[in-house]
């Protein structure tokens, strides 16, 4: 087992897919819940899985809950529930809490009562299927910041063949590819003269406008 621990609160659709892939990992997983039937529904996915209702203190303390080292707050539609458990998490001290937002006011709460960590499953995704439909050749998008974000793009036609030299991204486009994955083969600090083949994905950063300008035209 990986020594680092951690709790999942909720067993929603996304609550039980973080479980299932920490405790695939190798790490040891709490999962709470307050419904007896998803607890036992989930018990082959986590190395404990409690029925307890997380708004109430008592019941957080009678888990252990200070002693993981990250708690993910994975309660969906019940924002009263979300909120008021994240602010006793984080009374209790806990060290790590990571909260699923509905939306953006939900996410600001959260943050103002002790997230460390807030995030937006459904938009992020949204975001994400949204950037693969405009440009097909967009295989994944994350968002870093208001404006900035990581693009993996297949390289084209156009851009296979080339060098980064030749392509010369920084100049045209304002973006940086910070890695050139080849198959299994992932080149993470890609030199200028690398030579970008057909099948390679580009890993690129850069201002939301100049990633757009560089998926169409590259
Ligand atoms: P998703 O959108 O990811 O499917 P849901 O909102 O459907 O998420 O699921 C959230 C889960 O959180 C449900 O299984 C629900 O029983 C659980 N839950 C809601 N409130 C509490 C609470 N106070 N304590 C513990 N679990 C809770």
């Amino acid at each position: 087992m990986a020594d680092k621990s951690y709790a999942v609160i909720g067993l929603g659709r996304f609550g039980a897919s973080v479980a299932q892939a920490l405790y695939n990992m190798g790490y040891d997983v709490m999962v709470i819940d307050e419904d007896e039937e998803r607890v036992q529904d989930h018990v082959g996915i986590a190395t404990h899985a409690v029925q307890a209702d997380t708004t109430d203190e008592q019941a957080l303390r009678d888990v252990g809950i200070r002693n993981f080292d990250v708690v993910v707050v994975a309660i969906g539609a019940d924002i009263q529930a979300s909120i008021l458990t994240t602010l006793i998490l984080k009374e209790m001290g806990v060290k790590m809490i990571v909260a699923k937002a509905q939306n953006e006011r939900h996410g600001q709460v959260l943050y103002k009562v002790g997230a460390d960590r807030v995030v937006f499953p459904e938009r992020d995704m949204g975001l994400r299927v949204a950037h693969n439909l405009i440009s097909p050749n967009v295989l994944d998008f994350v968002e870093l910041a208001a404006d900035y974000s990581i693009a993996e793009v297949a390289v084209s036609e156009k851009t296979a063949g080339k060098t980064l030299i030749d392509l010369d991204v920084r100049a045209r486009f304002g973006v940086n590819v910070m890695a050139i994955k080849s198959g299994d083969h992932f080149n993470i600090a890609p030199s200028a003269d690398d030579l970008i083949k057909e099948g390679d994905i580009l890993v690129v950063i850069g201002h939301n406008n100049d990633l757009k300008k560089f998926e169409e035209e590259s």
